[in-house]
């Protein structure tokens, strides 16, 4: 060793010696395990220099990485590709995308990941031209505003809705959970009945995440086609599932405070995936260059829309009836047509090609509450008005990751 190294340098020296000395080392290619070192030496920077939390211990790693040019895609067809890893040899997996890898030049990163047994490879490619101009903020002919909700997973301005299946709190599955966990439970710690139960849990657990993955997908990818602005609301969802505040009784003991009703209704708003459609329509309205904005969620369930007034009797459940106009409505749509209306787009009235159901935004005069096109992802384009990171589907770089399915 010698003095200026820093720390990854002298560990990189550390594993060479180590890949001497003991077989299980050597198996690994050499290069994964730079990688993984790098990324220790990232998260040791990061929390000496950038104020982040202190690495964390782990005793397996659940994913490695390769460098472009190391790992190679063989034979594709249909169903099936091959890819050559270094160190493992060649493998076949299931090629859950539709494009041809023959079109895809550029092989970035490969990234080999297990998440409940099963295995995935992710691959970085270049595809040139994903993303599209941004249509011109006086150009956008329509305008849908959405509601997220516990009972109807998003409500669209034009009065349809989007149903939630509830993946994780629905009862079949609930009842499953509950009993996978029951039978963990039940077994002796460090058997290898009770290891065999966790497997059967994690994989139950894997298949609800991919459910919902799936389901926001969908859904994120029907509201973007609806029209060419997207109008949501700014949530803390993280303030929204908040415990349930103790009330002491002033003798040392405690009153009844709904904790359990609350906690209930937590592990049914963490199911709906609010912040995951939210994350989804921003890369997906990004890709198609359309506009998302972001409203102050303010009164948007108590105010009418007839007659302005603002009251939380006005809502009843799914019930909206406005105590000074006697107004009636959808409360979900509702909702979200104040949402769509506190975008404060106006359009020509006579405009053929608007959408009957931005009828309700028209007559708004233009204004500029709550539409604050602020950047959070894209520092300096300004373009995207969201206030999330959605720095996981898009770099800046225009590449972005693809998921692919188990390897066989
Ligand atoms: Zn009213």
């Amino acid at each position: 060793m010698t003095v200026g190294d820093d720390a990854s340098g002298i560990q990189q020296k550390v594993t060479t010696e180590l890949r001497a000395k003991s077989p299980y080392f050597g198996e690994i290619y050499s290069a994964v395990l730079q990688t993984n070192l790098n990324k220790l030496d990232d998260a040791y920077t990061n929390f000496f220099k950038h104020e982040r939390g202190y690495p964390s211990y782990v005793t397996r790693l659940d994913s490695f990485e390769y460098k472009p040019g190391q790992a190679k895609i063989g034979l594709t067809n249909k169903n099936y590709a091959t890819i050559y890893l270094p160190g493992i040899g060649n493998v076949n997996f299931h090629n859950s995308r539709s494009y041809e890898f023959g079109s895809v030049t550029d092989i970035r990163s490969v990234t080999v990941s297990r998440e409940a047994t099963y295995w995935f490879i992710s691959v970085i490619v270049e595809i040139p031209d994903i993303i599209q101009d941004q249509i011109p903020l006086d150009k956008v002919k329509s305008v849908v505003g959405i509601d997220v909700g516990v009972n109807k997973l998003v409500a669209f301005s034009d009065g349809s809705f989007a149903i939630n299946t509830k993946p994780a709190t629905n009862k079949k599955t609930a009842r499953r959970l509950a009993m996978r966990q029951r039978s963990i439970a039940r077994k002796v710690k460090g058997s290898k009945n009770r290891k065999k139960a966790v497997i059967k849990l994690a994989r139950t657990k894997h298949k609800i995440a991919a459910n919902r993955n799936g389901r926001n997908w969908k859904v994120a990818n029907d509201i973007v086609k609806m029209s060419d602005a997207v109008v949501r609301e700014d949530l803390k969802i993280k303030n929204m599932v908040k415990r349930a505040k103790p009330k002491h009784d002033g003798k040392g003991g405690y009153k009844k405070n709904g904790a359990s009703a609350k906690s209930g209704l937590n592990k049914v708003i963490l199911d709906c995936g609010w912040g995951d459609i939210y994350n989804k329509i921003a890369w997906l309205a990004l890709k198609a260059g359309k506009h998302v904005i972001v409203v102050n969620p303010k009164h948007t369930s108590q105010e009418c829309p007839a007659c302005g007034h603002i009251d939380k009797a006005n809502r009843e459940g799914e019930k909206f009836l406005c105590t000074n106009c006697g107004h009636t409505d959808h409360a979900d749509t509702k909702a979200s047509r104040t949402i769509a209306k506190k975008a404060g787009l106006v359009f020509p009235k006579n405009e053929k090609t608007l959408r009957a159901d931005c009828a309700k935004v028209t007559s708004v005069e233009r204004t500029t509450v709550g539409v604050v096109p602020r950047n959070h992802a894209f520092g300096t384009s300004g373009e995207q008005m969201c206030l999330f990171d959605i720095a996981e589907y898009h770099s800046s770089d225009k590449r972005i990751t693809k998921k692919y399915g188990r390897t066989s």
